[in-house]
């Protein structure tokens, strides 16, 4: 076979099955299509502008409950989802979602200091818990969260929602086809300009900085490219001193992680500069990268192989939709998630002993 027809053949099948994972399709669903009620717990920017207008559009999930410490902002968002407003429910009666039997899953999108107490009540109320990432500001925490989901028979998932995006999928398959040959090393810069004031630059609510926020995507990257766990990382960090944001949070991260089989990742994570997020994986005779790597539209990829840069060409998908839907057929069909609150525990452990490194100065075994 020619070296062409055999780029086009490979590209094709590998669009087809990035399309395919992205879409969530596989699991089969039931003829009646059950639709998954969630309750949405706290109504930040983040819920407002993207996940209430996502789950509008899915098409196994619906939004039946809000959970807020603002009424009258929780009966606007009410109003506009169609959402009753007898379910609307503030950090105090958050318990007595447990009688509310609209609702399956509790969606906590709350400052991530709080991910671990919501999610461990929301188990306690009997539902299934899909988390914001990072999943928690402790690996204590995190494990604390997965053996309350365990304890209570029930599903949790963290939203780690590039995992469900096709130029994120294309990557990975291209980078574990063998196209690029054997994958030595991965790069990832993920940051943006933090403003001041914000729970983000509170150690106590964010439980760090860039490297929790953003970062955490470089180390989802890095392990799923390398397919395994890091053995041991190396980090510093610097913080302007003249800077008030950076008195609890770091400003900006570097970090190493290697692989036990061969693979180096090499990233930085930082909050003073305007937004960049880059990802590339770099084999021996290729490479294939992404450019935007994690806004939430936008994405562009692309890949040097046999000789060939090739853009990706790929359908966008709402990606928080997506993930929502994913969630939701994985409870109509019992199986199992994507990304569980096993591979948040393990992310927490990296992150973690990445700033033992930053604060040691030494390479930390994870
Ligand atoms: P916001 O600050 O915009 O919203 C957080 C909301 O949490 C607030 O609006 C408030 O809702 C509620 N809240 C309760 N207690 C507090 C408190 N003490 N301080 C501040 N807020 C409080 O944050 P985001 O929406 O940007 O982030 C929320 C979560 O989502 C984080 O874990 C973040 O990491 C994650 N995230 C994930 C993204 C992704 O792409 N996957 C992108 C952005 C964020 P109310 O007023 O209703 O009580």
């Amino acid at each position: 076979m020619q070296a062409g027809n055999m780029v086009s053949r490979r590209r094709l099948m590998l669009t087809a099955s990035a399309v395919t994972l992205a879409a969530g399709i596989g699991p089969v669903v039931s003829a009646q299509e059950k639709k998954i009620g969630f309750a949405i717990v706290g109504l930040g920017g983040l819920a407002m502008n993207q996940i209430l207008p996502a789950m509008a559009k899915t098409r196994f999930c619906k939004t039946v409950a809000l959970v807020s410490g603002h009424p009258d902002k929780a009966k606007k968002m009410a109003d506009k989802y169609g959402v009753n407003p007898k379910s609307i429910y503030n950090y105090e009666n958050y318990d007595t979602l447990k009688d509310n039997l609209e609702v399956d899953v509790i969606y906590i999108v709350l400052p991530n200091g709080m991910h671990a107490e919501y999610t461990i009540r929301g188990f306690k109320a009997g539902k299934h818990v899909l988390s914001q990432k990072p999943m928690a500001t402790s690996v204590a925490d995190a494990q604390a969260m997965c053996d309350a989901g365990r304890a209570a028979g029930k599903k949790l998932s963290v939203g780690y929602r590039c995992q469900h995006e096709p130029f994120h999928n294309m990557m990975m398959q291209i980078a574990r086809s063998g196209d690029i040959g054997q994958v030595k090393v991965v790069r990832g810069d993920t940051g943006f300009n933090c403003q001041a004031g914000v729970w983000r630059l509170d150690k106590k609510l964010a439980g760090g900085g860039p490297l929790m926020d953003v970062g955490i995507y470089t180390i989802q990257e890095a392990c799923m490219v390398a397919r395994e766990t890091p053995v041991d990382v190396a980090a510093q960090v610097f913080s302007s001193p003249d800077d008030p944001r950076f008195k609890e949070v770091e400003e900006s991260i570097a970090y190493t992680l290697r692989f036990p089989h061969g693979v180096v990742a090499a990233c930085t994570s930082s909050y003073g500069y305007d937004w960049q997020n880059s990802f590339r994986a770099i084999g021996t005779t290729g490479w294939v990268e992404l450019e935007p790597a994690i806004a939430y539209e936008g994405q562009a990829g692309r890949s040097s192989r046999f000789g060939k840069v090739e853009e990706f060409k790929l359908q966008p998908v709402d990606h928080f939709g997506v993930e929502m839907d994913h969630f939701a057929q994985c409870i109509i069909n019992n199986t199992d998630v994507k990304t569980p609150g096993e591979m948040g525990v393990r992310d927490m452990k990296i992150m973690a002993a990445i700033y033992e490194a930053a604060k040691t100065g030494r390479v930390v075994k994870v």
